[in-house]
């Protein structure tokens, strides 16, 4: 049994309780939460600063982690996929190494679990014997809309791979065909699938949508991809395929750096559940800027947290985005935010019921963060993981 205390304990689910003490089981379970004011029992582990439950990235490529710093900042998102597809291909010694490290260093970054997107099986074993939860996204490529049979295939077979949790997901609405979303909605019916989708990452996938136009059209030539069947339609990207998407299923919208407030209005109208990631230090790394985050203050749908990969990120630390998040918002504070690294990731990946907040019977992980300022996180704060 294990005894922490700390100037407070974020619950998450309840209340932020003063001078609380949680205690564990020694496999991390909770057993109780307490706010007793004096206790002398020797064996609590005293703190200053704040317990959280374990952090939860929803959005992660392991199977890049290998390209850390190999691919040039700011170029944009056209030149980052353009370089990461030329220089992917390295001996599998080389990527299964940096894939181990990428997971040591979550978990040491008080990751607990990792929505990850894969196009290979590379990551599988890692995965299987990771103290971290896995759900994987088997991502699926392809414009062409004769190849779309072709690719839910080799998506199910890629699937199959994978011991632990695995799911059919899209790339991005400018790598995908509107026949592909609804390929995939047959498919969802009657079972659970969860989904996620790169989204207005670049502004030039709204003029690939709105008039199939702009540099996306040279990237297609570029790399002999068969765009014919792609036409304008005259609406963003979101605008075109939220009417396609299924039912009864969490779906992921991830980056949303030019999301605008009639998107996010737009979204209201739909009966879906979505889940909205944001990956800032990918969006610095890779565009140069941010979602506005404030317009997201008018969204009925939960926001969650994900590092993208290290081809776009210099660590995999959720507190590293939290940090550029509360940075760049007047409208959400560290509560809020916290709320997003924990409790809404675990919901999108369905765990909600073992993790995201600090509950008798959960075992979430516990993570310390000390030099807040004012009680919000700042540049200063820092992490220890506890369980
Ligand atoms: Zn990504």
């Amino acid at each position: 049994m294990r005894r922490f205390k700390a100037d407070y304990i974020y619950t998450i689910t309840g209340d932020i309780i003063p001078d609380g003490i949680v205690v564990t089981d020694d496999h991390g379970k909770i057993l109780s939460i307490t706010d007793e004011k004096i206790s002398l029992d020797p064996n609590i582990e005293r703190y200053e600063g704040i317990i959280t439950p374990g952090f939860i990235n929803t959005h992660c490529h392991l199977e890049l982690s290998h390209l850390h710093q190999k691919i040039k900042q700011k170029t944009g998102l056209i030149q980052f996929i353009k370089e990461v597809i030329l220089t992917r291909n390295y001996p599998e010694e080389i990527i299964l190494s940096a894939i181990q490290k990428a997971d040591e260093e979550m978990w040491k970054n008080g990751i607990v679990a990792v929505g990850d997107i894969s196009n290979q099986a590379i990551s599988a074993e890692i995965k299987h014997k990771s103290k971290i939860r896995y759900h994987t996204f088997i991502e699926m490529i392809g414009i062409e809309e004769a190849k779309v049979k072709e690719i839910m295939q080799n998506a199910s077979i890629l699937k199959n791979q994978f011991k632990t949790p695995a799911s059919l997901a899209l790339h991005a609405p400018y790598s995908i065909s509107i026949e592909l979303i609804k390929e995939l909605r047959r498919y969802c019916k009657g079972k659970e699938n969860k989904i996620s989708i790169h989204l207005q990452e670049s502004k030039h996938e709204t003029e690939l949508f709105m008039t199939k136009t702009g540099p996306f059209i040279g990237f297609f030539k570029d790399l002999n991809i068969n765009a014919e069947s792609f036409k304008a339609k005259q609406k963003n990207a979101i605008q075109s395929i939220v009417p396609f998407l299924p039912k009864k299923q969490n779906i992921l919208f991830v980056h949303n750096t030019f999301t605008s407030l009639k998107d996010i209005y737009l979204t209201k109208r739909f009966d879906l559940q979505l889940f909205w990631a944001f990956c800032p230090s990918a969006n610095l790394y890779i565009e140069n800027t941010l979602p506005s985050l404030d317009f997201f203050k008018q969204t009925d749908f939960p926001i969650t947290i994900g590092t993208d990969s290290l081809a776009s990120n210099d660590s995999l630390d959720i507190l590293s985005e939290m940090k550029i998040l509360k940075k760049n918002t007047n409208c959400f504070a560290t509560a809020d935010i916290l709320k997003w690294a924990t409790l809404n990731g675990a919901m999108f990946l369905g765990l909600q019921t073992d993790m995201g907040s600090i509950e008798v019977g959960k075992t979430p992980g516990l993570n310390l963060l000390q030099n807040l300022k004012d009680g919000e996180i700042c540049e200063a704060t820092t992490l220890k993981k506890l369980i």
